[in-house]
């Protein structure tokens, strides 16, 4: 068997002698087809006007990283009315014209970084004896095409957050295949409706509560029936609970004082102040149970709590409880 062949080599390369470290294969490679066709008017070439080599990476080799020492050609070409008149050899899909890596090398890595990640995949690959880095992978990853979007019949739509509280863009998922089928670049209804206007197939929407997408599927999908989706059925629900609960405010004061106190259980008791807000107005039921979650967080710090099990138990995340703690006149502002 030729040697060639053994590194499945395309026609038309020839190995001609090999150096090898304990970590590193070096192949010296030559192009033997005696005739190239011009990139531009597509005429064959014979003339070989000079010489030059490219140093690419290939796949492993027996767990040693391979790399091709080419020697390339460059062709004249003697069309007439050619304006190319020297032109370097293309060497197919092998590789790629101002590649550093071969193709099968390229997609190597690519299958490795969409099986993993960054990180986890450049430290997958140096233990294959491939060298690349995370950045590498990732770039090659995002720069693969996405797959064509299917017949879409029911479509879940929402946004999220590339940069949070700064920059949103729009995922689609067919409700169906529970696939993301593509992504906007921003959370505008003009960019949604134009999705949805090149696809009439679409009979269902599921969004979330805000306006926008409402106005982009009324517009861009008059046809289809628009639906909440769970998540947010479930956060309106949550909030009427919430609400629901803070008017019961004084009730829950009442029955929790009877349960510390039995024997005070028949003094009259007094009903809690009414609270306002700056303009004089009285709180709305989600102002009220925000100002008993503070009283609450001021109460559990003042008995040496940390914010974590502070927040745990109030049910707060920890930079609002950080928040409150920092600077309480500030947040009352806001309730
Ligand atoms: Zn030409």
């Amino acid at each position: 068997m030729e040697v060639s062949s053994l590194f499945s080599l395309p026609d038309g390369l020839e190995i001609v002698s090999m150096v090898g470290t304990a970590d590193l294969l070096t192949i010296h490679v030559v192009a033997t087809v005696p005739m190239r066709a011009c990139p531009l008017c597509a005429e064959a070439a014979t003339h070989v006007r000079s010489y030059y080599t490219r140093l690419v990476a290939d796949l492993p080799c027996a767990g040693r990283r391979v790399q091709l020492l080419l020697r390339v050609r460059k062709f004249r070409c003697d069309t007439v009315s050619c304006p190319r008149k020297v032109f370097a050899e293309r060497l197919g899909p092998f590789l790629q014209a101002w590649a550093r890596k071969t193709t099968r090398l390229r997609q190597a890595i690519e299958s490795i970084g969409l099986a993993t990640c960054g990180e986890g995949g450049a430290r997958l690959a140096d233990r294959l004896a491939i060298a690349t880095s995370p950045t590498t992978i990732l770039r090659r990853i995002m720069a693969l095409p996405l797959p064509p979007v299917e017949t879409v019949t029911h479509l879940g739509i929402d946004d999220f957050a590339l940069r949070r509280g700064r920059t949103y863009g729009t995922v689609l998922v067919d409700l169906r295949l529970h696939k993301v089928i593509d992504l906007l670049p921003d959370r505008k209804a003009e960019t949604a409706k134009a999705w949805m206007q090149a696809r009439p197939e679409i009979e269902l929407v599921s969004r979330d509560r805000g306006g926008d997408y409402a106005a982009a599927a009324r517009q861009g999908a008059p046809q289809a029936i628009q639906t909440a989706d769970r998540f947010h059925l479930c956060k309106n629900l949550t909030e009427a609970v919430e609400k629901a609960l803070a008017r019961c405010r004084a009730e829950i004061r009442k029955s929790q004082k009877a349960k510390k106190k039995p024997a005070e259980e028949t003094l009259p008791e007094k009903p809690p102040p009414a609270l306002l807000t700056a303009d004089g107005k009285p709180y709305s039921a989600h102002q009220t149970e925000r100002y008993d979650r503070y009283q609450q967080v001021v109460a559990e710090r003042s008995q040496g709590a940390k914010v974590k099990e502070i927040a745990k138990r109030v049910g707060l995340g920890v930079r609002t409880v950080q928040r409150w703690l920092k600077d309480p006149t500030r947040c009352a502002t806001r309730w």
